[in-house]
């Protein structure tokens, strides 16, 4: 990890707030509003791929800026490009705006005003962050050698919204205004999470997170009276005997150190207590780090569910409705962030993480085409335990808004290091 970005010994002043000053000193100029469109898009949840009144808070806060912006048909996506005065490559830096359905507990005075609806994964913070990145770096177009795309997504939750914006053409920006040639070379993604401390950051090279698929499972046998089983073909123990086996199945026939997490949700099954159904319903979730795991384990599911049913002469229906893709940060993009987010937050604020989490991102869509990464944002409640804080997603959760002081300066320091200017 860089220790600094700057090639002056660092100063007094400069070691108590980190190299870039100017850059904090920027930073803490845009905090206020920062806060502000934060809390206005926490009142306003809006859910999926369809944005409105987002859009238009976003747009809103935007205005003057020397962007040129592009409004995606599909989805409520907007790509805001920033042209430096000088030639040289594109970055682009992504922010999800979309929030969660489900209901807001937090007690806070800018909670939700939309029943059942609740920005509690920090897509909020996202947005109004990269909004304040979009600010600060325009200020500083004269000095940036390329160009910045900011990419606002909907639809992170499970909507594959950045899927969407991909295939509307967000990366065919391949020609700079004047014709010269200016592909996207990186992109980057900050997440909050109350679960790391304020002013913390944390990645890591290869995977970071896992991919994310549904499977269910039908299992038709007969139905009958409960006395006389052996005049049907009872789909319940069959079930129970699929759940059991597909545990066996994850230790036994996956690799330790390449993981799966194969998780049964759901049974359904029967009516009463004198009846045998004819049919019962299992459901979960599958995680893997790896794609090869990942087909591995969709195999191994329609293996042990279909042949444990035909042992007792009944017919398991798999079904496995493909997710998000492993999401695998480039390693030298993930050592480069962290040495940039070291140099704008301090010696040991950047943090190597040991190991992927088995969250999903479809942020994985962006990496598997653009060399980049994406970083954790520590936003604890000051005075919280990270350990205890409510976490992401959970109708009490709440992030430090300081916080986003450090992903404001991240998200511009990491486009300006990749453009190839000295963090001052
Ligand atoms: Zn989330
Ligand atoms: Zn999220």
């Amino acid at each position: 990890m860089a220790k600094s970005e700057s090639k002056k010994p660092a100063s007094a002043a400069q070691e108590k707030h980190g190299v870039a000053t100017a850059l904090k000193d920027q930073v803490g100029g845009l905090m206020e509003t920062t806060v502000a469109l934060r809390r206005e898009l926490h009142r306003w949840p809006e859910i999926g791929n369809t944005l409105p009144k987002t859009r238009e808070q976003v747009l809103s806060a935007l205005e003057g800026l020397p962007l040129d912006l592009t409004l995606h048909q599909t989805t409520s996506g907007i790509a805001a490009m920033l042209t430096g005065d000088k030639p040289g490559p594109t970055v682009m830096l992504r922010g999800d705006m979309d929030a969660l359905p489900m209901p807001e507990d937090t007690g806070l005075d800018f909670a939700s005003k939309t029943d059942g609806c609740m920005h509690a994964c920090g897509h909020d913070t996202h947005t109004s962050m990269l909004v304040s990145a979009a600010k600060l770096l325009s200020e500083r177009r004269g000095e940036l050698p390329g160009r910045v795309l900011f990419m606002f997504q909907p639809g992170e939750e499970g909507h594959h919204g950045a899927k969407f914006m991909l295939e509307e053409g967000l990366l065919d920006v391949a020609k700079g205004k004047n014709g010269s040639d200016s592909p996207i070379t990186a992109a980057y993604a900050l997440h909050i999470t109350s679960s790391l401390p304020n002013g913390v950051v944390g990645t890591r090279g290869g995977p970071l997170m896992a991919s994310s698929d549904v499977v269910s499972i039908k299992i038709t046998g007969k139905g009958g009276h409960a006395s006389e089983p052996f005049r049907t073909l009872d789909p319940i123990p069959v079930a129970c005997e699929i759940v059991q086996a597909l545990q066996m199945m994850i230790t036994r026939r996956i690799e330790t150190f390449d993981p799966a997490v194969v998780t049964i949700t759901k049974l359904v099954a029967g009516t009463t207590t004198n009846v045998i159904p004819e049919s019962a319903l299992i459901e979960g979730t599958i995680r893997a780090v790896s794609e090869k795991t990942r087909n591995k384990v969709h195999d191994s599911i329609r293996r042990v569910a279909e042949r444990i049913a035909e042992a007792y002469e009944m017919q398991a229906t798999v079904e496995i409705k493909v997710g998000y893709p492993v999401t695998v940060n480039d390693a030298p993009s993930a050592e480069f962030a962290l040495g940039v987010a070291e140099s704008v937050l301090g010696e040991g604020k950047a943090i190597q993480m040991p190991s992927p989490v088995m969250g999903a991102e479809d942020f994985s869509y962006v990496l598997n085409k653009i060399p980049g990464a994406m970083v954790f944002l520590g936003g604890t409640p000051n005075g919280v335990n990270p350990a205890t804080a409510a976490p992401n997603h959970s109708n009490r959760v709440i992030f430090e808004e300081s916080a986003m002081a450090h992903g404001v300066a991240l998200y511009s320091a990491l486009a300006l290091r990749t453009l190839g200017v000295t963090l001052n």
